[in-house]
């Protein structure tokens, strides 16, 4: 089978819309790139490829970066092996490095494990320019995919999840264009399906398919898929939901396939009313069957959402580009929301969200810095704060309930139904943790903070005289590293 090679997508092809001018109540920043302070992003493309069937991922870089990066792939689960190709600067400048991930490539592909090889080039092999396009399409019916996935290019994990994706959609995308592929397991569905885009939990497709099926559609692939023939499948939707907002270069893909795609996502009562009128007109459907998917919908979801009201000013922060998601449900359900900060940035499948939470005045930030998230919970002073480590561990230390972002609250259901009653259960419960942060924080006052926590047999002395001569000595050192700068 002869294939044309596949085109490296490198970090310069990421569409990284930039962030709208400032508006009233809503600051713009440098993106998060600017200062790195989320994971290594090339985990992001690292996860996609080890949650796929019969693909295995290489990656080449430096070992420090490797060790990072499968040490959390398999701390998340990954119960793969990654290949590794390690280099020295003489195979990086000779080329040999070249040479040895073709090496590697070639050994690794046999067809009876594996449909596609997934070779990911870190930092240095990136800014080396080491030419990944340069492998073969595909080796014994295995394809090869190589992609550039650079900290210096790409800002977040999440868009490194769509480098990925949207590379395999482009192969898959020339392979239907080339002749007939596999129909998808248990063959095609007997109604018109529609395409998620978007890592979900396990049970927001299916509550998705549950709300949809008045109109007359069910739900087909989700992508990422996690296999490779579901790729196909996902080009035969006959629309894209772009439930997560920065999957903009698969977007492209599918709108290059002639697939019209909607944002935003079905969460909460009134998202989940406009997320079905904005697929029924996107697909020019009868008003009739929107209507009654929409009846539906309030009828299965009004007491869930306004049942349990959550009481409490929240703060919410992440880099998992599904912020303004959850931002909106909390809302729904009564949470007297404050802030929202994503380090993903504004794109055209999360501009209804920003306006929708803007209108209710909550300051959004996109390409959030974790100052800017910092600064959100001290201004506004929340009852809870959901965030990235960083602020959880900052909360803490002010005795401020918290819930981690990544672990607690996207890895839970969103959509529909489950995602209200799921949310509003695990806010509750830290809400209500309030008194026993505050009574452990009178039980460990005594031992001190900073420099003074511990146990001490004597009372520790302050000693300014010490900390006077380190301000003198990192004042020197810097005075004489300006003058040697000027000076070269
Ligand atoms: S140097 Fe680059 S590849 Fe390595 S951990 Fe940092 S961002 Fe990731």
């Amino acid at each position: 089978m002869s294939r044309p090679i596949i085109p490296i997508v490198s970090a310069s092809q990421v569409d990284t819309t930039p962030t709208p001018p400032a508006e009233e109540g809503v600051s713009c920043s440098k993106g998060a790139h600017d200062q790195p302070q989320s994971m290594c992003p090339a985990f992001g493309s690292l996860r996609v490829g080890l949650r796929m069937r019969r693909t295995s991922t290489i990656l080449s870089g430096s070992a420090c970066c490797v060790y990072g990066l499968t040490f959390t792939s398999h701390f998340y689960g990954a119960r793969r092996s990654v290949g590794y190709v390690p280099f020295n600067s003489e195979t990086l400048v000779t080329g040999k490095l070249f040479e040895d991930i073709r090496e590697a490539v070639h050994k690794s592909a046999d067809p009876t494990q594996l449909d596609a090889i997934v070779v990911i080039n870190l930092c240095v092999p990136s800014a080396s320019g080491v030419p990944l396009q340069l492998l073969p399409k595909e080796i014994n019916g295995v394809r090869i995919i190589g992609i550039d996935v650079p900290g210096f290019g790409v800002p977040t994990h999440a868009e490194a999840k769509d480098v990925l994706t949207s590379a395999m959609l482009k192969y898959a995308k020339q392979e239907v264009r080339d002749g007939p592929v596999p129909a998808p397991q248990g063959g095609r569905k007997a109604l018109p399906a529609l395409t998620l885009l978007g890592e979900m939990f396990p049970a927001d497709p299916m509550g998705i398919a549950q709300l949809i099926e008045p109109m007359g559609l069910t739900v087909g692939a989700t992508v990422p898929t996690r296999e490779w023939r579901e790729l196909y499948s996902a080009l035969d939707g006959v629309a894209v939901a772009a439930l997560h907002p920065f999957y903009t270069a698969s977007v492209k893909e599918f709108q290059e396939a002639n697939k019209p795609v909607f944002g935003s996502a079905p969460v909460g009562l009134e998202g989940v009313q406009s997320w079905l009128q904005s697929l029924g007109d996107t697909l020019g459907l009868d008003p009739q069957r929107t209507h009654a998917a929409r009846n539906r919908a309030l009828e299965l979801m009004r007491d869930v959402v306004k049942g349990q009201p959550i009481r409490g000013r929240v703060t919410l922060s992440g880099y998992e580009g599904s912020e303004l998601l959850v931002a909106r449900l909390l809302s729904e359900c009564g949470a007297d929301l404050r802030y929202v900060g994503s380090a993903c940035p504004a794109t055209p499948w999360n501009e209804a969200d920003a306006a929708w939470l803007r209108a209710r005045g909550v300051q959004v930030q996109l390409r959030a810095t974790l100052e800017q998230d910092l600064q959100a919970m001290d201004e506004y002073e929340p009852d809870l704060v959901i965030g990235t480590t960083p602020i959880v561990q900052k909360a803490k230390q002010s005795s401020i309930p918290s819930l981690y972002f990544t672990n607690l609250i996207s890895a839970r259901p969103l959509m529909g139904v489950a995602g209200a009653s799921s949310l509003v259960s695990v806010i509750q419960a830290a809400l209500a943790n309030k008194d026993r942060f505050r009574s452990m924080e009178a039980f460990f006052s005594p031992v001190g903070k900073g420099d003074t926590a511990g146990v001490w047999t004597d009372v520790p002395k302050a000693r300014p005289e010490f900390r006077a001569k380190t301000k003198r000595q990192a004042e020197r050192l810097l005075a004489q590293r300006k003058a040697e700068e000027m000076g070269s």
